[in-house]
């Protein structure tokens, strides 16, 4: 039985992979951006979505769902480079979650914490950061990409396999200059050594941690994306992203402070660090990089294409 879901897994991620081309797709969008002026309808307005609001199932183009998302993912008062970039991943995003069936019930849902945000208090400048990327997706060896991204990395981006397990050619760890004035950019948890001790035993009941707590900590291994892959403490090994559920950490990019009163944890960054990250788009937006620049720089190996709806025959 096992054996015959997994099957079925497979041949599912195989067709999901294959659906970008259902749709024409153009291999330099750069050189026409805009819809007025290459001529072509538009494929943003040319695809209805249903979309998962609360209850009910919503249908709406994805051009209205994209503005809807890019409003609530991305400061309106951001650079229009940054706002366009947001609205490329966050429209490969959707069209990869519909195209896998991540929903049996819709194509995607306004859960954040799901699939994207989404908002009704839509900004001037998300409508324009959508218009003037109509159809624009990422893509690697011809599927659609997945475009994850988050707030702020805290100066280096993670690569998937860190977070996730699987390494993903795209999503690799790189440089994020510029983000310092996010708002979570640097947080630091305080704990005593009994509240901290407390925490590690509700997930591992047989941990025995006793005396001073700087002895606690052994050897700490850290990933690409300078975050912490494994750390020892009191024998048993615990991983970053253990850690940072456990105590509700803002990154995996964290660093131990350690003395007899209690521990303090620091974190650099907010969110998984994998793909995007919002502020450093901003920040390389404000040294006039442009949108495809952006996404290149985060998403490395991928291609941006552009896509049409194919004639009816
Ligand atoms: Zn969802």
């Amino acid at each position: 039985m096992k054996r015959q879901i997994l099957f079925y897994l497979c041949l599912c991620c195989l067709c999901a992979g294959i659906l970008v081309f259902p749709y024409r797709v153009e291999r330099e969008p750069a050189v026409r951006e805009g819809t007025s002026e290459s001529g072509e309808p538009s494929f943003d307005e040319g695809l209805v979505l249903e979309v998962l609001h609360g209850e009910k199932v919503e249908k709406m183009t994805l051009s209205s769902y994209l503005v809807g998302v890019v409003s609530a993912e991305m400061p309106h008062s951001f650079p229009m480079e940054a706002l366009k970039a947001q609205a490329v991943a966050a429209r490969t995003f959707t069209l990869k979650c519909r195209a896998g069936g991540k929903h049996t019930d819709g194509d995607v849902c306004t859960d954040s914490s799901c699939c994207q945000a989404w908002t009704e208090e839509l900004s001037p400048h998300a409508v324009e950061a959508v218009l003037s990327t109509d159809g624009i997706v990422l893509t690697y060896g011809e599927e659609l990409i997945d475009a994850t991204y988050f707030s702020c990395s805290g100066g280096r981006t993670e690569a998937a396999v860190a977070v996730w397990g699987s390494d993903v050619p795209y999503l690799q760890a790189v440089d994020s200059p510029g983000e310092e004035e996010a708002p979570r950019f640097r947080e630091t948890v305080e704990l005593s050594p009994e509240a901290f001790a407390a925490r590690l035993q509700s997930l591992r009941p047989e941990l025995s941690l006793r005396g001073s707590p700087i002895k606690w900590f052994g050897e700490i291994r850290y990933t690409v994306g300078n975050g912490i892959d494994v750390v020892q403490i009191g024998g048993a090994e615990f991983k970053g992203t253990e850690l940072r559920k456990l105590f509700g950490l803002r990154s995996t990019n964290m660093r131990f402070c350690v003395t007899d009163e209690g521990i303090t944890v620091s974190t650099l960054g907010y969110g998984h660090r994998v793909g995007l990250s919002q502020y450093g788009a901003k920040a390389m937006a404000e040294q006039e990089q442009d949108y495809t620049r952006i996404l290149c720089h985060y998403y490395q190996k991928a291609e941006i294409k552009r896509l049409f709806h194919q004639e009816e025959a």
